[in-house]
C-alpha cells in the first residue's frame, strides 16, 4: 500500500486549514443573552423603527385581548401572547404595517376580592369610593408586574402605551358604547333569577359556585284543586301533589308545573284523588302508605293544563302550567314552581304571565309578605317550620331527608339561594325593523374567517342560544351603570343623561360616578324628564357593569370606525362564549357588524399525563421558570411546536425534547456562520446558474421548503413551520454540509469551487434565519448580527425572504439527484458491512476507502453524468465507475498517499508535487503555497 507518514517536518498543516471560526457559540446561554438582547431593542425602539418602515404598508392589525391584571402570568398566558407575536412577528416581515397595542382588563370581582380579603385581614374595611381606589393601585402594580413578564418573552408591541380598561379616557369609551346601545334602545331593566349568597349579600357567578353535599328535607304536599280541567271535571276532592327538597321556597309557590307527554294517574286513597305521574304511582304509594289505592285513570299533561289548585298555605291559586324539562327521575311528575327562585321556574313564569315572586330579602331572610311566622326566618333554616305549617293543615304526604349535591359560594363554603332581582339587561332580540340584533350577530358570524372552522359553528351556536346579556352587577370595582331614580318612580337612562356623565367620566375618571352628586354628573339645570324634579332630588344607581361588558367594548376604544374591523382576534377557545361574544354583541349593535375579520382559537395547556395544571396538583409549569432556566427562545419553541388548536402538554421532558430541536437548529446555524467568516456576498457571491448540481438541489430544497414554511405561516400552522425548518437544517447537513467540508476546509480560500459552496451557505444562513424570525426571535437576531453583508442592523427589520423560482430544477435532474443521494446510503451500508469483519486495527474510515460502483448501462449513464459531484459526496477518497448486471458498491482500502493537510488519500499521480510540501497532495500543497504566496500562512 506504501502509505507515508503524514507528518510533515517543516510546518504544522493543520494550522493551514480553514475550520470554522464564528462568535456564535455552541452553548447558548439564552437566559443571559436574551435580557442583553431585549434591553437593546427597547433602547433603540425596534418596535418603533419596525412600524415607521411600514407606514405605508397594508395594515395588520391583531387586537389584544386583555389579560386580567391578577397575578403572575401562567402558561396560558404565556402560548397565548407566544402565538401573537408569533403572527405578528411574521406579518412584519412579510411586509405589513403589524403593530400591536397589548391591553389589561382591570375591573371585576376577583381584584375587588383579593383587595377586600387583604384589608379584612388588617381589620378595615372601606367605604366604596376608597375600596375602588385600592382596586386601582392594585391593578396598576399586577399591570407593571405582567407588562415585565411579557416582555422578556420577547413579545413585541407599544409596551409602554398600553391599553387600560380602567384607564379614563378608556373608561369614557366603554361608557360611550353603553350609552349609544341605551339610546338606540337595546337596554331595559328586568328581573333574573340570580345565584345569591346570603351571607356575602351578592349574586355569584358559575365561576364562584362549588358543588357539596348537602342533607335536606324532601317533601311530597298535596295542592287541592279549585278548578279541574275538563278531562278531571267529574272528580272530587282532588289533588295534585308536587315534591320538593327547599320547602322554604313553598311560600313562593305560584304554580305547578307538568309535561305534556307524561302519562298522569289520578288514583284514589280514603274518598281523596291524588294526581301524580303513572310511572311513578306505585313507588309513591308505597311511601305515602297507602292502601290499596283505587286506579281512577290515566290521562296525559296535556289534558291536566287549566286546572287550578290552591296554594295550602296563602289565600292564592296554583294552577297547572306546562313544561318540557318536568322528568320522571324523581319527585311526582308534577313539578312545584316558583318563578323568583328557580331559573326554569322563571322562564315557566313568564311563559305564563306570572311574576318572578320573591319573598326573601338580601340576608336571605323572609319578607313580611310570606306571612307572619315566616317573616325575618333565615329561609335556609325556615325548612322545618314550612314542614310544620304544611303538616297543620294537613298537606304533607311524606317527608323525608335526602343527601345531594347542592350548590355553595367558594368563599364561605356556605349553601346558596336562587332569588329573583332586578338587574339591567342589553336585549339580544332587540328589534331593528328588518330584522333582530340577535340575527344580525349570526349574519356577521358568517362573515367572520374562523380558525379552526369549528369556531363558526360553536360561536353561533351560543348567540343563537344565548339569553339577554345581565350586564349589571352589584359590586364597586367597576363602570358605574349611568342610570337615575327620581322619586316619582321614573328611571332615568336617555341622551342627555348619558352624554353629560360620558363627559364627567372622560375627565375625571369612573370614580367621579361614585363620588359627585346627581346634579353635577347631569347638564346644569336638568330636571327629571317625566315630573319636572329637580336633579338634586334623584339617586344614582349603585350596580357597575359586567366587566365582559368592559372588554367587549375595546375594539370601540382602541380604534376609530374607520379602523374596524382589524384582522385578526386570538384567544383561548373559551372565548366563544366570553369575550369574542361579547365583543360582537357590542361590535354588533353599535356598527352592525364584527370588530374582526378573522378568529384563530387555542387549546389550553395541560401538564406532561394531559391534567388540568393546578396548583393543588402541583403540577404547573411557571413560564417565569422555563424563561430563567432555559431561555424564551425554548419556549416560544415550544408554543411553535405544539398543535396548539387543541389541548397540548407541557413538562420536563417534553420541554427537554424541545431544547433537543433548538440545539439542532442552532447548531445548523452555527455550522453556517462559521464558514461564512471570510465570505462578503456582494463580492464572492458565485451566479446561483453557475451552480453545480449538488448545491442546485440544496437551493431547490431551500425554495420548496421556504414555500411550504411561508404558507404554514398564512394559515397560523406553526408546527408545520418548525417541522418543515427542523427536517430541511438536519437533511442539509446529512446530504450537503458533511459533503462541502473537504473543499471549506480544505480547498483554496477565495477559489471559485469554495465560493460556490460558501454562496450556498449564505444563501441558507440568511433565509433560513429570516424563516426562524417570528419564532426564535432572540437567536435569529444574534445569528443575523454575525451574518456578514446584511443590509438591517436586526432581523426584525429585514424581509421575509421572497420566492425563488428560478431556482427550481427541472422535475429529471431533480430524480437524477434523488437517486445519487438514496446510492449513498447503499454506498454507506457496503462501508458498514466492510468494517463489521475486520478487527479493530483493519477498520477503514470514509476517507481511506475507494468505492467502486457497479451499474447497469442505464444508471451507469446517470453515475458518469455527475461523476464530479459523486467522490464529495460519498465522502471517500475515491470512486470508480464500472458496466455490470446490478446497482453495487465494493469498499477497498484507497490506493495512493495520504495527504498531510487535507487527510485524504490521493492517488500518486496528485501526490507531492508542490515544491517544499511534498507530503501534501498537489491540491493541498498549491493552496498552501498560494497562501504563503499572500502572506496568510499563521506565524509559528
Ligand atoms: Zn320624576
Amino acid at each position: 500500500m506504501g502509505r507515508r507518514s503524514p507528518r510533515s517536518q517543516t510546518m504544522d498543516y493543520r494550522r493551514t486549514v480553514n475550520l470554522p471560526q464564528t462568535p456564535f457559540p455552541q452553548r447558548a446561554g439564552l437566559a443571559t443573552s436574551e435580557p442583553l438582547r431585549l434591553a437593546r431593542w427597547l433602547d433603540e425602539d425596534l418596535y418603533g423603527q419596525q412600524l415607521a418602515r411600514r407606514a405605508d404598508a397594508p395594515r395588520y392589525e391583531l387586537h389584544d385581548g386583555p389579560p386580567y391584571s391578577n397575578g403572575d402570568i401562567h402558561i396560558g398566558h404565556a402560548l397565548n401572547k407566544i402565538l401573537k407575536d408569533i403572527i405578528t412577528r411574521y406579518r412584519d416581515l412579510a411586509g405589513y404595517r403589524a403593530p400591536y397595542r397589548p391591553g389589561w382588563d382591570n375591573h371585576g370581582l376577583p381584584i375587588e376580592y383579593a383587595v377586600s380579603q387583604a384589608l379584612a385581614a388588617e381589620g378595615r374595611e372601606l367605604d366604596t369610593l376608597s375600596l375602588r381606589r385600592a382596586c386601582r393601585t392594585y391593578a396598576q402594580r399586577w399591570v407593571d408586574v405582567q407588562r415585565e413578564q411579557f416582555k422578556r418573552l420577547g413579545i413585541r408591541g407599544d409596551w409602554d402605551h398600553p391599553y387600560l380598561t380602567m384607564a379614563p379616557e378608556f373608561e369614557a369609551g366603554i361608557l360611550e358604547s353603553f350609552a349609544t346601545l341605551a339610546k338606540a334602545g337595546y337596554i331595559y331593566r328586568g328581573e333574573r333569577i340570580v345565584q345569591w349568597a346570603p351571607s356575602l349579600r351578592t349574586a355569584l357567578a358559575d365561576a364562584e359556585i362549588e358543588y357539596r353535599d348537602k342533607v335536606s328535607p324532601s317533601i311530597y304536599v298535596p295542592f287541592a284543586v279549585t278548578q279541574p280541567s275538563a278531562a278531571l271535571a267529574d272528580l272530587d276532592a282532588l289533588h295534585v301533589v308536587i315534591w320538593t327538597t327547599t320547602p322554604w321556597t313553598i311560600p313562593a309557590n305560584l304554580a305547578i308545573a307538568v309535561r305534556a307527554d307524561i302519562d298522569y294517574r289520578v288514583v284514589e286513597v280514603e274518598g281523596r284523588h291524588y294526581v301524580l305521574a303513572d310511572y311513578l304511582a306505585d313507588a309513591l304509594g308505597a311511601k305515602f302508605g297507602w292502601a290499596e289505592p283505587r286506579r281512577v285513570r290515566v290521562v296525559a299533561g296535556a289534558e291536566l293544563a287549566g286546572t287550578v289548585t290552591q296554594h295550602p298555605l296563602y289565600d292564592r291559586p296554583s294552577p297547572v302550567v306546562l313544561a318540557d324539562y318536568v322528568s320522571l327521575e324523581e319527585g311526582t311528575g308534577c313539578v312545584h314552581t316558583a318563578p323568583g327562585h328557580g331559573k326554569d321556574d322563571f322562564e315557566t313564569g313568564r311563559k305564563y304571565g306570572l311574576p318572578a315572586y320573591c319573598p326573601v330579602d338580601e340576608d336571605g331572610k323572609f319578607t313580611a309578605e310570606a306571612g307572619e311566622r315566616l317573616a325575618g326566618r333565615f329561609v335556609l333554616k325556615a325548612n322545618d317550620e314550612v314542614a310544620g305549617m304544611l303538616a297543620e293543615v294537613g298537606a304533607l304526604l311524606a317527608r323525608e331527608a335526602i343527601t345531594h349535591q347542592y350548590p355553595h359560594d367558594w368563599r364561605a363554603h356556605e349553601p346558596i339561594i336562587f332569588r329573583a332581582t332586578t338587574q339591567w339587561f342589553l336585549n339580544i332580540d332587540h328589534d331593528l325593523g328588518d330584522q333582530t340584533h340577535r340575527e344580525r350577530a349570526l349574519a356577521a358570524i358568517d362573515a367572520v374567517a374562523w380558525h379552526p372552522p369549528e369556531g363558526r359553528e360553536r360561536i353561533a351556536a351560543m348567540v343563537a342560544g344565548r339569553p339577554d346579556w345581565c350586564v349589571s352587577r352589584q359590586r364597586a370595582w367597576g363602570m358605574g351603570i349611568p342610570a337615575f331614580y327620581c322619586p316619582c318612580g321614573a328611571t332615568i337612562l336617555e341622551a342627555r343623561a348619558l352624554d353629560s356623565v360620558v363627559e364627567v367620566v372622560r375627565e375625571h375618571g369612573s370614580d367621579a360616578w361614585f363620588e359627585l352628586p346627581p346634579e353635577q354628573l347631569l347638564p346644569a339645570g336638568y330636571t327629571c324628564p317625566e315630573c319636572g324634579g329637580p336633579a338634586d332630588a334623584l339617586t344614582k344607581e349603585t350596580d357597575v357593569l359586567d366587566v365582559w361588558f368592559d372588554s367587549g367594548s375595546t375594539h370601540q376604544c382602541c380604534y376609530s370606525k374607520d379602523e374596524l374591523p382589524v384582522e385578526l382576534y386570538v384567544e383561548g377557545s373559551d372565548q366563544h362564549r366570553g369575550w369574542f361574544n361579547s365583543s360582537l354583541m357590542v361590535s354588533v349593535g353599535l356598527d352592525g357588524r364584527a370588530p374582526y375579520e378573522a378568529v384563530l382559537t387555542h387549546g389550553f395547556t395541560l401538564d406532561s399525563d394531559g391534567r388540568k395544571m393546578s396548583k393543588s396538583l402541583g403540577n404547573t409549569v411557571d413560564p417565569q421558570n422555563v424563561v430563567a432556566q432555559m431561555g424564551a427562545d425554548v419556549l416560544r419553541l415550544w408554543v411553535a411546536s405544539v398543535d396548539y388548536s387543541q389541548d397540548q402538554r407541557i413538562g420536563d421532558e417534553i420541554l427537554a425534547r424541545v431544547a433537543d430541536t433548538y440545539r439542532g437548529l442552532r447548531n445548523s446555524l452555527r455550522f453556517l456562520l462559521g464558514n461564512l467568516h471570510d465570505f462578503d456576498p456582494a463580492t464572492d457571491s458565485v451566479p446561483e446558474a453557475e451552480l453545480g448540481g449538488l448545491d442546485r438541489y440544496l437551493l431547490h430544497g431551500l425554495e420548496q421548503t421556504k414555500r411550504i414554511v411561508t404558507q404554514a405561516y398564512e394559515e397560523f400552522n406553526f408546527h408545520q413551520v418548525v417541522y418543515h425548518l427542523h427536517l430541511f437544517a438536519l437533511e442539509a447537513s446529512a446530504t450537503y454540509l458533511d459533503v462541502a467540508k473537504d473543499e471549506l476546509y480544505c480547498g483554496l480560500p477565495w477559489g471559485r469551487p469554495r465560493r460556490a459552496i460558501q454562496t450556498v451557505l449564505y444563501a441558507l444562513c440568511s433565509e433560513l434565519t429570516r424563516l426562524l424570525a417570528p419564532i426564535l426571535c432572540f437567536t435569529a437576531d444574534e445569528a443575523w448580527e454575525l451574518l456578514p453583508g446584511t443590509a438591517s442592523a436586526s432581523v426584525h427589520l429585514s424581509d421575509f425572504p421572497a420566492p425563488r423560482p428560478e431556482r427550481r430544477i427541472d422535475p429529471e435532474t431533480l430524480y437524477e439527484l434523488g437517486w445519487l443521494i438514496e446510492t449513498r446510503d447503499m454506498v454507506k451500508a457496503a462501508q458498514e458491512a466492510y468494517n463489521a469483519g475486520r478487527a479493530k486495527g483493519e477498520r477503514l474510515n470514509p476517507l481511506e476507502m475507494a468505492v467502486t460502483l457497479t451499474a447497469p448501462p442505464e444508471q451507469l449513464a446517470v453515475l458518469e453524468r455527475w461523476a464530479d459531484e459523486i467522490r464529495a459526496l460519498f465522502v471517500v477518497s475515491a470512486v470508480e465507475l464500472r458496466a455490470g448486471d446490478s446497482l453495487a458498491a465494493t469498499i477497498a482500502p484507497a490506493t495512493g498517499q495520504r495527504c498531510a493537510r487535507s487527510w485524504r488519500i490521493f492517488p500518486d499521480a496528485e501526490f507531492g508535487h508542490v515544491p517544499g510540501h511534498e507530503t501534501l497532495s498537489d491540491r493541498d500543497g498549491a493552496v498552501v503555497a498560494a497562501l504563503a504566496e499572500r502572506g496568510l500562512l499563521p506565524a509559528d
